[in-house]
């Protein structure tokens, strides 16, 4: 490895690699990068909606039963085993030499929590070895083996996972994402025709972005944070997009956006589940919620009025694809007891993000007011330190977000 070059890892993602064309291309990109100076790994994505497919013909044959979760997982590694082979042979097809890794070649070692397994750590060796042999190192996303080498998967989109695992594990100088849009945006810019890519931002509003589902792996921001590895989000397709850069930006760094507030995330298809007349008595909140932690339903704003004779209301929200088996399992719950059960869909978050406002209350304020004036009624709050949350009428998320992003003025300059 020359010792001036740069040491990237790159990570592209599915729909960056859905056909022979595309996959085509990204070689043909790697190949420029490495001859503009880099030394490069590569992590991959399995193409298009492979995965998906794998798990539907998998669910297909299973029967009665859901498919083994070890079977399971076997099935989709082979996903990215198969765009990491390929792109290593386009890459060689362009004249320049790689080696294709699969996860367990490439030292990745996980827990047997099969579908979502967490790394216990990566030995880089081979990794490193095929780069002081002046390779570009291609490794297979998204998958790990166990303690006993069994093969897992990270959980779903978890291949910046891998990028960012590898990048700590290497002390990359950056890990770079290639997706199919240009960027972090100010807000979803098919709501709000004015937002524009974020040029930098901190890990703790990113995390709190990707929470908020904005197409980051919450995990491989955490991973970078705690890692310090620097990244930057940008297109596969857009060679002119700058990208966002995500890491420790001093003030300094961040003369060009000195806003308080960095993002406005938004999320549809939102539930709300209300248990009216329920007795206010120490427990209640738990025996709620775990039978539905139980089942793997992560249950997000909640809120509980103040209690009259001893009888309280306590709302929270849920993912619409959960709503069904949020009712059937809080109906059969006997250690909850309430008068009644209300639900409402078609709800959606709209969340305001930046680290300039904690401890500033005047920016609620003028998120309500802002909301108030183009007549969007807030069904709900909640605020972390760094976000403030509004629940709202689905069919008005776009004109919230609007609202939101020109009272808190987020252009670029
Ligand atoms: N192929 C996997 C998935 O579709 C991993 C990834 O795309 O990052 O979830
Ligand atoms: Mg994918």
């Amino acid at each position: 490895m020359n010792e001036k070059n740069q040491l990237v890892v790159q990570k592209f993602g599915g729909s960056s690699l859905a056909t022979e064309e595309l996959l085509r291309n990204v070689a043909a990109r790697v190949c420029e990068r490495r001859e503009d100076g880099a030394d490069l790994v590569v992590c991959v994505s399995a193409m298009g909606d492979t995965t998906d497919e794998l798990l539907s013909l998998a669910n297909r044959l299973s029967g009665d039963e859901s498919p083994s979760p070890r079977e399971t997982d076997a099935l989709i590694s082979t996903g990215e085993l198969v765009s990491a082979s390929l792109m290593g042979i386009a890459i060689r097809g362009l004249g320049h030499d790689a080696i294709s890794l699969s996860g367990r070649q490439a030292g990745i070692r996980t827990d047997d929590t099969y579908g979502s397994a967490r790394i216990a750590n990566i030995d880089p060796k081979r990794i490193s070895s095929e780069l002081e042999r002046g390779r570009i190192v291609v490794v297979a996303g998204f998958q790990g083996l166990t303690p006993t080498d069994d093969t897992t998967t990270l959980g779903r989109g978890a291949s910046d996972l891998t990028a960012v695992a590898i990048a700590a594990s290497i002390k990359a100088d950056i890990c770079e994402i290639y997706t199919d849009v240009d960027g972090i945006y100010t807000a979803d810019p098919r709501l709000v025709p004015d937002a524009q890519v974020i040029p930098h931002i901190g890990y703790e509003e990113m995390l709190e972005m990707a929470s908020l589902g904005a197409k980051m792996n919450p995990r491989s921001i955490e991973m970078a944070a705690v890692h310090k590895v620097p990244m930057l989000i940008t297109s596969s397709f857009n060679p002119d997009a700058k990208g966002t850069r995500i890491g420790n930006f001093k003030d300094s760094d961040n003369m060009e956006i000195r806003k308080s507030i960095t993002s406005i995330a938004t999320e549809r298809a939102v539930s709300r589940v209300t248990l009216i007349g329920v007795a206010d008595r120490p427990g209640i909140a738990a025996a709620i919620m775990t039978p539905l932690a139980d089942a793997g339903i992560s249950v997000d704003v909640i809120v509980q009025n103040v209690s009259t004779g001893g009888l309280t209301d306590l709302s929270f929200t849920v993912g619409q694809e959960y709503l069904q088996r949020v009712t059937e399992i809080t109906s059969a719950n006997n250690d909850v007891e309430y008068t009644d059960l209300a639900t409402r869909d078609g709800l959606a978050k709209v969340s305001v993000v930046g680290t300039g406002m904690t401890n500033s209350p005047g920016y609620a304020a003028r998120m309500f007011r802002a909301l108030a004036n183009a007549g969007v009624n807030i069904e709900m709050i909640t605020t972390s330190e760094i976000r403030i949350t509004c629940i709202v009428d689905e069919k008005n998320v776009g004109t919230a977000a609007q609202a939101i992003h020109s009272e808190f003025e987020l252009e670029v300059v």
